[in-house]
C-alpha cells in the first residue's frame, strides 16, 4: 500500500530535499550499477528502461526535475519515491536488447537515502491515479 503526497504538500513537509549531483549520483558501486543499467542500452535479457539523451546529463537532469516537480509516493517499507510525469519521452524500455516501448515518466527511488538514490524511466501506464493524503487533491496522470 502506497501513500501519496502532491508536490505542494511534499514541499510544505520538507520532503523534497535536493538530490546529490554529479559524482554524488555514482559514488558507490550500488549507484554506479544503477546508473549504468539505466543509461546504457545493452543486450541483457532482463527487462529494463534506459534514459534517452546524453547519459550523464540526462540522468542527473531527470533526477533533479523529478525532485523539483514530481509527487511523492511512500511505499510499504517507508521508502520515499518521487514520480514525475513528463510531457515528452524520457526513455525507452528494452527486453533482450530489443526496443519494446517509449517511457514518458521518471521515478526516483530511495530519495531519502543518499547511498541508494537512483532514477529510471517508467511508463505512465504503470501509474495509478491517487489522492494526496494531506490535502485530498487528485494527483493527475
Ligand atoms: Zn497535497
Amino acid at each position: 500500500m502506497n501513500t501519496y503526497y502532491c508536490h505542494n504538500c511534499a514541499v510544505v513537509n520538507g520532503t523534497l530535499r535536493p538530490p546529490p549531483k554529479g559524482e554524488g549520483l555514482t559514488d558507490n558501486s550500488y549507484k554506479l550499477d544503477k546508473y549504468i543499467k539505466h543509461t546504457l542500452p545493452s543486450s541483457s535479457s532482463d527487462y529494463k528502461t534506459v534514459f534517452t539523451g546524453v547519459a550523464s546529463e540526462s540522468y542527473q537532469n531527470y533526477i533533479v526535475s523529478a525532485v523539483a516537480s514530481g509527487h511523492v509516493q511512500v511505499d510499504s517499507q517507508n521508502r520515499i519515491n518521487i514520480v514525475l510525469v513528463g510531457s515528452e519521452t524520457t526513455g525507452i524500455a528494452l527486453q533482450g536488447g530489443r526496443f519494446i516501448g517509449d517511457m514518458s515518466a521518471v521515478k526516483v527511488v530511495y530519495h531519502s537515502d543518499s547511498n541508494k538514490i537512483h532514477g529510471y524511466p517508467i511508463a505512465v501506464t504503470e501509474l495509478k491515479s491517487a489522492i494526496c493524503v494531506q490535502c485530498g487533491r487528485t494527483i493527475p496522470y
